[in-house]
């Protein structure tokens, strides 16, 4: 039987630290601000777009959505991300992603002021980051080293496999593993026998985006198991990590919801108050 890592309990964690910081700001009449940009109608953006505002307004942070139609042109993307660095009340963006097919994501995350880019998109974050020279990762790679690190569970020596490759997760997460002195693998589609890999594993981290991708036959008994993914089956979220199968197995395993999305929303707000100083 596994320990279930509670996203929630850390998040909670969180929330007290990022308000007693935005209470000490209140105190010096500063309020921090976070920008949402949203580009067309995606439903999943807007609803996660939606939930952050509103947490991060029940924290004290203002933050608010700045929604461009599906068709806005680049110039278009481009000048509101202008206005929103040049704008003294904003600490923070947050570009919702993904960007509609005919805008150059890397364009818009080359144009963000990099210390207000919240999910380190700017090339000069990424770089850092990937060099061990900055902690601001984007949000959910943190999420899953704030949820290690509350549960006290110490990665050095270990052998982490990571599923997935993407800028915003997998390969930053791999690096910030590599900070912590474990031993990493990273996965994607092209991986041979990825079975063999995980069953290596002493902790596993699934950044896909497909449902009971990892089963028991894939687990070590007493492995971390940490589950980023996000899927709708018939109406209800669920993981990347056939949970109910995998939890017999595995030493401690999020759940999802209520594991690492929970606490990456809480990083979002987070990272908006980095011009501030650490928490
Ligand atoms: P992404 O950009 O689509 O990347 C998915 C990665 O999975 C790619 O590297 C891909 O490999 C790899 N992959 C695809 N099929 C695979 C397979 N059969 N075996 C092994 N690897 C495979 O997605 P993302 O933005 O990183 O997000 C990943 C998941 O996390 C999604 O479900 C997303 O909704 C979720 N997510 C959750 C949070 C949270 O807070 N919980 C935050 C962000 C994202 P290639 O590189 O070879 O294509």
């Amino acid at each position: 039987m596994a320990l279930i890592l509670d996203g929630k309990a850390v998040a909670a964690a969180y929330k007290a630290k990022i308000k007693a910081k935005v209470d000490a700001l209140a105190a010096q009449n500063i309020t921090c601000g976070l920008a949402i940009l949203l580009v067309g109608n995606d439903a999943a953006s807007r609803i996660y777009a939606d939930r952050l505002v509103k947490l991060a307004t029940g924290l004290g942070v203002q933050a608010v959505v700045r929604h461009l139609p599906a068709d806005a042109t680049e110039e278009e993307v481009l000048a509101l991300v202008c206005e929103l660095n040049e704008d003294d009340h904003i600490h923070g963006i947050l570009p919702m992603m993904p960007l509609p097919p005919h805008l150059a994501t890397d364009r818009v995350a080359a144009a963000l002021a990099p210390d207000k880019d919240v999910d380190a998109l700017h090339p000069l974050n990424a770089g850092l980051v990937a060099t061990g020279k900055s902690r601001w990762a984007p949000c959910t790679p943190r999420a899953v080293m704030a949820i290690l690190d509350y549960y006290q569970i110490d990665v050095s020596g270990k052998h982490a496999v990571v599923i997935g490759r993407s800028n915003v997760v997998g390969k930053p997460l791999a690096h910030l593993l590599l900070g912590q002195n474990a031993t990493v693998t990273v996965c994607h589609s092209k991986t041979r026998d990825l079975a063999a890999l995980t069953r290596q594993a002493d902790v596993i981290v699934a950044a896909v985006g497909r449902p009971a991708l990892i089963g028991p036959d894939m687990v070590r008994p007493g492995a971390v198991v940490i589950d980023v993914g996000i899927n709708e089956v018939n109406g209800a979220v669920v993981g990347d990590v056939d949970y109910d199968a995998v939890f017999p197995i595995a030493g401690a395993i999020t759940p999802v919801p209520g594991g690492v999305g929970a606490v990456t929303t809480v990083m979002v707000v987070e990272a908006a108050l980095r011009s501030f100083g650490d928490l």
